[in-house]
């Protein structure tokens, strides 16, 4: 464990020594400063342990993380939970960008709890031991107990879905409220396509705030044109839903806000851009005491965007939808003349060759029968492909060889 009592003052052995080496010194001149400084406390049995209040005694080791243990090789809760808790991080944690960003969150929950008159404490702390160790624990006045997680080490594979799932109910057995926060490099928003990506271990985490529950009736209320552009064909559930991405650095909670396909929970369609929120607003605690509130209050105008963009979207489809129903009554249009066009040509001719046959017997009359002229021969060519295309053709193809004839034979034939 990294907390001892001297004389009911808590001297946090770990957090001191990181705190020397981040002014620069070597580890050694850090282990030989807190050594000259406590050794002797440690040697005459002041240090005692917070949880069990039995003597513990420091060790500085140059190599290892430094703590107390306690005299009589006994374990208590404490100490048990600080070697699980130790064990978990190193394992499922990136453990520099972890403890930088505990250390901001534990800054902010701080302020949370005291004005809310909740107590704070770190997860190895509780009175018994278990299995899993949150970063924190809440102890609300009513009795009610949070245990918050900062994660940073997201896996996509099974297994580690498991182990947060295992985790999760290991909380609610021991009565705690879960809260995870992902480390917001895990937040994958794709603003043209509407879609965050979610992991099997994300979608364990996947809430529904109240603020989700305004966005649902929002949805809800818009008219069938909008909500049709929103869910373009697609079997999304009328549900909004949250994920709260934790920024330590940048002082802010990103929660992205989306419906889930019914059969495929991985496949989203978010409602808005990932919302930024200050830590101070987003880890204000909610009405019934059940989670943070993750929201700035200025979601309404949100809502009235998202709106905006939906009748836009609307109007583009509408305008797609128009530009093709002309371009097809103009190829209707188009073929109805080919086909007019065609059977006026057709008609012509047939006048013509009744006019030719006529002219014939006419210039004939009183000479005897030799053989087709070079006239009639072209006459009857004209005839014998037109019976062809007209026999053989769909009305594609027909058009086509219709098109190839006048443009062989001119208009007139
Ligand atoms: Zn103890």
């Amino acid at each position: 464990m990294n907390v001892a009592l001297l004389n009911d003052y808590e001297i946090d052995i770990e957090r001191l020594g990181i705190e020397l080496e981040e002014q620069g010194y070597e580890r050694y001149e850090v282990k030989k400063q807190l050594d000259d400084r406590y050794r002797r406390f440690s040697q005459k049995g002041d240090f005692r342990c917070v949880c069990c209040d039995e003597q513990v005694e420091m060790v500085l080791s140059e190599d290892k993380v430094f703590f107390f243990r306690h005299s009589d090789k006994e374990k208590c809760s404490y100490s048990e939970n600080h070697k699980t808790y130790k064990s978990q991080k190193e394992k499922l944690e990136n453990a520099p960008k972890h403890r930088a960003g505990k250390a901001i969150l534990r800054t902010y929950l701080e302020g949370t709890c005291k004005t809310n008159d909740i107590r704070l404490t770190d997860g190895y702390r509780f009175k018994s031991t278990l299995t899993f160790v949150p970063d924190f624990i809440l102890e609300f006045s009513n009795g009610q107990r949070w245990a918050i997680d900062y994660l940073t080490g997201l896996k996509t594979d099974r297994k580690y879905a498991n182990s947060l799932n295992k985790r999760r109910h290991t909380y609610i057995q021991h009565h705690f409220t879960p809260i995870f926060l992902f480390d917001s490099y895990w937040l994958a928003y794709e603003p043209e396509i509407h879609h965050v990506s979610l992991v099997d271990g994300e979608l364990l985490c996947v809430s529904q705030t109240k603020q989700d529950y305004l966005w649902t009736d929002f949805i809800c209320g818009l008219d069938s044109n909008l909500k049709n552009a929103l869910l373009n064909n697609r079997p999304f559930k009328l549900q909004v839903k949250s994920m709260a991405y934790f920024a330590p650095h940048e002082r802010e909670i990103n929660i992205i806000r989306f419906l889930q396909e019914n059969e495929n929970l991985r496949k989203t369609r978010t409602v808005y851009k990932p919302i930024k929120v200050p830590l101070e607003k987003a880890l204000t605690i909610n009405h019934e005491q059940s989670d943070f509130i993750y929201t700035n209050e200025k979601e309404d105008g949100y809502r009235e965007e998202f709106k905006r963009e939906l009748e836009q979207m609307y109007q583009q489809q509408e305008n797609q939808r128009k530009q093709q129903e002309l371009e097809r009554a103009r190829k209707e249009e188009e073929e109805r003349k080919q086909i007019e066009f065609y059977r006026a040509w057709e008609e012509e001719q047939k006048k013509k060759a009744t006019q030719n046959t006529r002219d014939y017997y006419d210039s004939t009359a009183d000479v005897p029968f030799t053989g087709r002229t070079k006239h009639q021969m072209d006459a009857d060519l004209k005839r014998d492909m037109k019976s062809l295309q007209r026999k053989n053709h769909s009305n594609n193809s027909y058009l086509q060889a219709i098109q190839h004839m006048s443009k062989y034979y001119g208009v007139d034939g």
